[in-house]
């Protein structure tokens, strides 16, 4: 079948009179190099070999903000040594006198702004990423103070002194490196593991065993196999990843759904809790918290005006929260943890969806997630931005699409869209706080995506050219090409255009 009556196929089929059941026809959507002036730019779009192996509990986390690669998962690296220390033979915890945490990278160049030292504190305490809220972040501010904890039955004290703000410009594998040692009175090394904090919270550490999980029930490394998986099983987007959740977990849809209701209401608690708040944030400038503002001047606003103002100030709710160091979703990070909760919030409260819609909706977005997370990054120190608030408005574009009712193919063109129009974004944040720009982000993420699944649902999908996976890969291709200073350090661009000598 040549490309033209593929196409007319496929437009069959997208009412109704085509063979794929799921109406979403198994295709690389690519424009030819021969149709282009010169014949194209002398190379062409291969799909990446990969495997999506991650359950939705590993990407859609819960934890302190601001940042999930800079505090959320510093704090969980240290609660893993933590263990990994409980765990020693007796005679080296005998010897055992003291922690040293050595940061690289981006870790070290914004660390402070992003709490990252206070996480390790807290994760060395035995503290949760789940429950460590702001108070508890907030009574480790004190660098003069010192605090005890026990562990494997041996006594140690914590401090900011074991800190070291180490070289930002480095050689480990990945970029936000961070060595956890644990040593004996005159300095020797007794354990250490050299852990990589690689975007959204995720963390591993060299030489680290396979993780003991299920293997996925449905394998796909990326959204082409995920449309020939949809078409030649049958099943819809919601029922092959909460399938594949269930089987590696190894829980029951019960749990499953407990925990994307938890991620629900999390999101909803941090709009509601953040439209109430007013005051600076905080910062060694002046930042005044702007959501409820722009929510209470919305009424009187508009029907359109209104409701775009709206979705700006759900967003904005919950960053404000996360930069407060609130317990926010990672969707996919804390620094973009506003964008999803803003369509959440218009689902639940607006368009009045079911909670099974809204559960669908969030398999959609967590779909996309992982995608991207597999075959490019979601961390603004690999990728820049586009890897955070690019990703989270392709999932909530997913999410509202789906949840809407779309089918797989509209769901991923919404998902598509967003992600294309955030192409080359860098990360820039102003003193390495995450505030400016990422806050207001969040609130062009959350508008993008609505766009983006509006535009999607009035679209006749098989007429767009662009997908998922080549988008996917474009971004990869651009945030490799970013300089190293548009990518977390804050350094370049606003980070320095806002700062006066
Ligand atoms: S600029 Fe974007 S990627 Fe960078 S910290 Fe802010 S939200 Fe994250």
């Amino acid at each position: 079948m040549d490309r033209r009556d593929f196409l007319k196929a496929a437009m069959f089929s997208s009412l109704g009179l085509g063979l794929a059941c799921t109406g979403t026809p198994v295709m690389a959507r690519g424009i030819p190099a021969k149709s282009l002036p010169g014949g194209g730019p002398g190379r062409c779009f291969v799909l990446p070999k990969s495997e999506v192996k991650a359950p939705l509990v590993d990407l859609f986390k819960i934890g302190p903000g601001p940042s999930s690669s800079h505090t959320l998962a510093p704090l969980r690296i240290a609660s893993n040594f933590r263990e990994a220390v409980a765990a020693l033979p007796r005679d080296t915890l005998a010897k055992a006198a003291r922690f040293e945490a050595h940061l690289y990278g981006s870790l070290s160049a914004t660390g402070r702004g992003h709490r990252t030292d206070r996480a390790i504190l807290a994760g060395l305490l035995g503290q949760k990423a789940e429950t460590c809220d702001q108070k508890v972040m907030d009574a480790l501010a004190d660098d003069k103070a010192v605090f005890q904890t026990t562990i494997g039955g041996k006594g140690f004290t914590v401090g900011h002194n074991i800190i070291v703000w180490d070289a930002v410009e480095h050689h480990f594998p990945f970029s936000n490196t961070l060595v956890m040692r644990l040593m004996d009175t005159r300095g020797k090394v007794l354990f250490e593991r050299e852990y990589y904090s690689t975007g959204g919270g995720f963390f591993a550490w060299k030489g680290q065993p396979p993780a003991r999980r299920g293997e996925p029930k449905h394998r796909f490394g990326n959204m082409a196999e995920f449309r020939r998986l949809s078409q030649d099983t049958g099943k819809p987007l919601h029922e092959i990843m909460m399938e594949n959740e269930m089987a590696i977990l190894g829980v029951g849809e019960a749990e499953v759904n407990r925990h994307l209701d938890m991620v629900i209401k999390t999101m909803v608690d941090g709009v509601d809790l953040g439209l109430t708040e007013t005051g600076l944030l905080p910062a060694p400038f002046e930042m005044h918290r702007k959501a409820k503002v722009l929510f209470d001047k919305a009424k009187a606003m508009g029907e359109a005006d209104g409701f775009m103002q709206r979705i700006s100030s759900y967003a904005i709710a919950v960053s404000e929260g996360n930069a407060d160091g609130r317990l926010a979703v990672t969707a996919p990070t804390l620094g973009s943890a506003g964008t999803m909760p803003a369509l959440v919030y218009v689902m639940k409260n607006h368009l009045k969806f079911t909670q099974e819609a809204m559960r669908r909706g969030v398999l959609a977005a967590g779909l996309m997630g992982l995608i991207c997370k597999t075959n490019a990054s979601v961390a603004g120190a690999e990728v820049g931005c586009q890897g955070e608030i690019g990703v989270a408005s392709a999932m909530a574009a997913a999410m509202m699409a789906y949840a809407s009712g779309a089918d797989l193919a509209t769901t991923e063109l919404a998902a598509t869209i967003a992600l294309e129009h955030h192409l080359g974004m860098s990360c820039d944040p102003v003193g390495g706080f995450v505030i400016i720009p990422c806050i207001e982000r969040n609130a062009f993420g959350a508008l993008k995506a609505y766009n983006a699944a509006l535009m999607a649902r009035s679209e006749i999908v098989q007429q767009h050219w662009e997908d998922f996976d080549r988008v996917v890969a474009a971004m990869l291709e651009t945030g490799k090409a970013l300089p190293p200073q548009f990518r977390e350090l804050g350094t370049a661009g606003l980070g320095v255009s806002m700062v006066d000598c």
